[in-house]
C-alpha cells in the first residue's frame, strides 16, 4: 500500500480515488460517494504528519465499503429497495477499526441485494461491470468491492462472504479475496444475510496488505458474540525471525504458531501438503481453471512441496445443503423489515397487513423473495426434518471430512468458481445457473474454515482466473504468508 509512505499526502491519495470512481463511473461500482468527509479526513491525517504527531497504520489509505456495511449517519441500503432511505445510527466495528487506523471511507459499493447473487446482477441500482471485460458480471454479491480494487481506485474494500461472495469477485477480477475463518472479523454493523455463515473479509491487490488490513481488522468483539479472541496478532513474528529456509521465515512462523488454538492448525516444517479434492477435477469446470490448477500444482511440486489426492465426497452435497440451510436464516434475518422500522415504506397501503405486504412487495428483490419463500419453506413443520435437519446434518459431515482432509494435508487448493466471468444476463434469469457458481466456494462457509482466492492468470481471452486456498480454522495467517510466496510465480 502506498499508505505509511509520506511521500504522499492523504489529501492526495483521497483526489485520486474520488477522480478514478468517477472516471470509472460507467462500471456503476459505488452506490455513494463521501467526497467532502472523506478530504476532510484527509486533511486532518496531513495536519498529524505535519506537525509530527503519530498516525495510524493506514493513514490516508482511501478504501471502500459493500453497502450491507453500515456507518453512521450514511444511508445503508445493502442495495435493497427496501432499506432505501435507512439512515444507519450505528458503524460497523470493522469500519470503525479500519478508520481509528487512519483509513478513509471514500465510499459504499455496489453489491446483490442483501448480498443475495454470484454478479452484482440483483442489485436495485443496478449491475457492476467486470475491471477487465464490460461485457461481464463483476461476480457477486460484493462485485462493487472487487473492482474497486481492481481498478486501482482504492487501497482495499470490504466484503461479507457467506457462501463465496469475496472470493468469486475477486476471482473474476484478478486480486486477492479473503473470507477469514468464521468468527474471526466482528459482524456488528453488517446487515445479516445467513448468520452461522456470514464472514467478514477483504479484497486488496497485494497478499501484503490483506495481511496488514486482517491484522487490524480481527479480534473479538463484546458487540458479536460470535467473535472468536484476536488470534491473528497473537504470536505476531513479523520481521522477526531470520531464517534462511523456504518457505520464508514469516510463513514457518505462522505455521507453527498456535498458541491460542486448541486445534493443531498446520504442520510446522516445509515442505507443505497441498490436498486436491479429486471430486472437484470434472467437466462441470472450465478447462482453462483446470488448466492453471494442474500448472499450479506443477510449481508448488516444482519448489518441493507435495501434493496429496482427496477424497471429500460430501462435498458433492455442500451446494444443496448450502441452498437449505442459508435461506432458512434468511428468511429469519430479513422478517425484520416490515415497512415500519426502517427505510422504504410503501404508502399505498391501507391497513397494517397491507402496509407489510406491500412493502415487501415491491421493497425486495425477485430473488430475496424467492429466498424468503424456500427459507420458510424448509423451516415449516411439514418439512423441517426432509429438508432443515438433513441439510445440517450434511453440514456435520462436511465439517468432519475438513477436519479429516487436514490430517493429510496443510492446505487445499481449487477453484473458486467452475468458470471465468460470465456475460451479463447469462445467469440472471436462471436461478439455479446462478447458484451453480458457488459450488466451490460454499463448503468452506459450512465448515467456517477459511479460504483466500489468489489470481492465478488468465484466459484465452483476457479474462481472469482465479484459485482459492483452504486452510483449516485459524490458519488465516497461515494462508496470507503462503500467498505471499506464491504471488510472483
Ligand atoms: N452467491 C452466494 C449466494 O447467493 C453467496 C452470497 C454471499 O456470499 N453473500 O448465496
Amino acid at each position: 500500500m502506498r499508505i505509511a509512505n509520506k511521500t504522499v499526502t492523504a489529501t492526495r491519495l483521497v483526489k485520486d480515488a474520488l477522480a478514478k470512481a468517477k472516471h470509472f463511473e460507467d462500471y456503476n461500482i459505488f452506490t455513494a460517494l463521501y467526497e467532502e468527509r472523506a478530504l476532510k479526513k484527509a486533511a486532518e491525517i496531513d495536519e498529524k504528519i505535519k506537525n509530527g504527531e503519530s498516525v495510524g497504520k493506514l493513514a490516508g489509505a482511501p478504501f471502500a465499503a459493500k453497502d450491507n456495511f453500515l456507518t453512521a449517519g450514511d444511508e445503508t441500503t445493502a442495495s435493497a429497495h427496501i432499506l432505501s432511505g435507512f439512515v444507519s445510527p450505528i458503524t460497523a466495528t470493522s469500519v470503525a477499526k479500519l478508520e481509528a487506523e487512519g483509513a478513509i471511507l471514500i465510499g459504499h459499493t455496489n453489491c446483490d441485494a442483501f448480498a443475495h447473487g454470484s454478479s452484482t446482477e440483483n442489485s436495485y441500482y443496478g449491475p457492476t461491470l467486470n475491471a477487465h471485460d464490460k461485457t461481464r458480471v463483476a461476480g457477486g454479491s460484493s462485485g462493487g468491492s472487487a473492482v474497486a480494487v481492481a481498478l486501482d481506485i482504492v487501497e482495499f474494500a470490504t466484503g461479507s462472504d457467506t457462501g463465496g461472495s469475496i472470493r468469486q469477485p475477486a476471482s473474476f477480477n484478478g486480486i486477492y479475496g479473503l473470507k477469514p475463518t468464521y468468527g474471526c472479523v466482528s459482524r456488528y454493523g453488517v446487515v445479516a444475510m445467513a448468520s452461522s455463515t456470514d464472514c467478514i473479509g477483504f479484497f486488496t491487490r497485494t497478499p501484503e496488505d490483506m495481511d496488514l488490513v486482517m491484522s487490524i481488522a480481527s479480534g473479538k468483539d463484546e458487540k458479536d458474540m460470535t467473535s472468536l479472541p484476536d488470534y491473528y496478532n497473537a504470536d505476531d513474528t513479523r520481521g522477526g525471525v531470520v531464517d534462511t529456509a523456504c518457505p520464508s521465515d514469516t510463513l514457518q512462523a505462522a505455521l507453527a504458531k498456535s498458541s491460542c488454538s486448541a486445534e493443531p492448525i498446520v504442520s510446522a516444517t516445509p515442505p507443505l501438503r497441498i490436498g486436491i479434492i479429486k471430486d472437484f477435477d470434472n467437466d462441470v469446470v472450465d478447462a482453462e481453471i483446470r488448466g492453471a490448477l494442474k500448472k499450479k500444482c506443477e510449481l508448488l511440486k516444482s519448489k518441493g512441496h507435495e501434493i496429496v489426492e482427496l477424497e471429500m465426497p460430501s462435498l458433492k452435497y455442500a451446494l444443496a445443503a448450502y441452498y437449505i440451510i442459508q435461506p432458512a436464516e434468511v428468511a429469519s434475518n430479513l422478517s425484520r423489515h416490515d415497512g415500519i422500522r426502517y427505510g422504504f415504506r410503501s404508502e399505498k397501503s391501507k391497513n397494517l397487513d397491507d402496509l407489510y405486504g406491500n412493502t415487501r412487495s415491491e421493497g425486495f428483490m425477485p430473488e430475496n423473495k424467492r429466498r424468503i419463500m424456500i427459507g420458510n419453506f424448509v423451516l415449516s413443520s411439514g418439512f423441517y426434518d426432509a429438508y432443515f435437519l438433513k441439510a445440517a446434518k450434511t453440514r456435520t459431515l462436511i465439517v468432519k471430512e475438513y477436519e479429516e482432509a487436514f490430517k493429510k494435508c496443510d492446505f487445499i487448493l481449487t477453484p473458486v468458481s467452475p468458470n471465468p466471468a460470465f456475460k451479463l444476463g447469462e445467469k440472471v434469469n436462471d436461478p439455479v445457473a446462478m447458484y451453480l457458481e458457488d459450488l466451490m466456494s460454499v463448503p468452506a462457509n459450512l465448515a467456517g474454515v477459511p479460504g483466500l482466492a489468489i489470481p492465478a492468470g488468465e484466459t484465452a481471452n483476457g479474462l481472469s482466473l482465479g484459485l482459492q486456498l483452504v486452510g483449516p480454522r485459524r490458519s488465516d495467517r497461515a494462508l496470507i504468508e503462503f500467498a505471499k510466496e506464491l504471488q510472483d510465480e
